[in-house]
């Protein structure tokens, strides 16, 4: 596999280069689709399926060229595959973003198409919720296709994945706290939270319970009164978020907010949070924060439990087995901080490095 230092030269040279940056990425397979009568438009990028289909949610976003949809998508199926791979599930990384307003309502028939382009794939990706898409969405999806998790308890799936991941993020800021102070008493520690949207506000609920202090941002009005009205949090401005005084900055909006113009900003020991690709260059941003002394917890290790809920919810686990892989998250990250401090390199290279054993062991068999 490429490293992500020869990644990132590739895309920075020809980031519309379809060829170059698929195959910079290591992806099997990636699909364009389109349907004039609905006018959906989208990408499913199926990164690597040695451990098991591919997975990943369903995205809509307004971007602003397709070269960046293209990325976004192979960004975030590659990373797919190390969530999977890290947290010993047997499900490989795959993901499918949409060209479009999130904030427009799509009707039955643009989903109903979704689901028809996922099914042509036979399994090799299955499909499930992301920014812009919900459960409502997935049961609509599941007309047309059984390839597709997140569904509704009702339909006889796990439902919601939020809580899931909140708590597979709460469990990598608890072991990122004992990294850092040898305790993992979270008492009177400041966590700077950005974003309470559905894992955003669970975290604040596990953080508060834990004693720590909670300072929290949104753009989102509604979210924000949401949080207020059941946790003790302080409100800050969206802008004060990378410079507050804080133990941890938890990214739990959107992806990128870790770069070159936050890093010199930031006070905190410690990045945990739920947001996927955090670091907007992973070579470059991962080796600043080490020179820094940030303890940085990879995102795809920590936000793993939405992905757990939806292993579960294809074999049918007990809750007692999910929960297992979940707290596997608080060992995991410590043997990733102990791997980046032994080697001397970023605990996202650390972390992808471990994945990739586990993938290339079971490419032997
Ligand atoms: P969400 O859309 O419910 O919440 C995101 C929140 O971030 C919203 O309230 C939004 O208003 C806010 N936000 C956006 N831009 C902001 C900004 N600049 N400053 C402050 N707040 C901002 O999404 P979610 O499901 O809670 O997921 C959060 C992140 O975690 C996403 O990056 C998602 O890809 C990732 N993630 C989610 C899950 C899951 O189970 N939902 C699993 C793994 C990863």
């Amino acid at each position: 596999m490429h490293t992500a230092n020869e990644i990132y030269k590739t895309v920075e040279k020809q980031p519309s280069h379809v060829f170059d940056m698929v195959s910079a990425m290591d992806h099997e397979q990636v699909m364009f689709f389109n349907d004039a009568e609905t006018g959906l438009k989208g990408i499913i990028g199926v990164h690597n399926t040695v451990l098991g289909p591919s997975l990943g949610g369903c995205r809509i976003w307004n971007y602003e060229n397709e070269s960046e949809a293209l990325w976004d998508v192979l960004r975030l199926s590659r990373g797919m595959t190390f969530k999977s791979a890290i947290s010993g599930i047997n499900l490989g990384g795959g993901k499918a973003v949409i060209i479009g307003n999130p904030k427009v309502k799509r009707d039955e028939a643009f989903w109903r198409r979704f689901g028809k382009f996922v099914d042509s794939l036979n399994g090799k990706y299955i499909t499930a919720e992301d920014v812009g898409t919900s459960i409502e969405v997935m049961s609509i999806v599941m007309q047309e296709t059984k390839h597709v998790t997140g569904k509704p308890i009702s339909a006889g799936g796990a439902g919601d994945p939020s809580p899931f991941t909140a708590y597979g993020v709460f469990l990598g800021i608890k072991a990122s706290i004992k990294q850092w102070t040898g305790s993992d008493d979270m008492t009177g520690k400041t966590v700077a939270v950005q974003g309470v949207g559905s894992v955003g506000f669970y975290l604040v609920g596990h953080l508060c319970k834990a004693g720590a202090k909670v300072l929290v941002t949104d753009i989102n009005e509604a979210n924000l009164a949401r949080v207020v009205s059941h946790h003790p949090v302080t409100v800050i401005d969206p802008s004060e978020i990378y410079s507050v005084a804080a133990d941890v900055y938890a990214p739990c909006a959107l992806g990128a907010s870790v770069n070159s113009e936050t890093i010199p900003h930031l006070k905190c020991a410690i990045i945990a949070g739920a947001a996927n690709n955090q670091l907007a260059n992973e070579p470059l941003h991962g080796q600043m924060l080490l020179d820094r002394d940030i303890i940085y917890a990879p995102d795809f290790l920590i936000n793993a439990g939405g992905v757990i809920n939806c292993y579960r919810e294809i074999h049918s686990l007990s809750e007692t087995e999910t929960m297992h892989l979940i707290d596997n998250i608080y060992d995991r990250s410590l043997a990733i901080f102990a791997k980046s401090i032994a080697e001397k390199i970023p605990t996202q290279e650390a972390a992808i490095s471990m994945a990739m054993e586990r993938i290339d062991e079971a490419k032997k068999h």
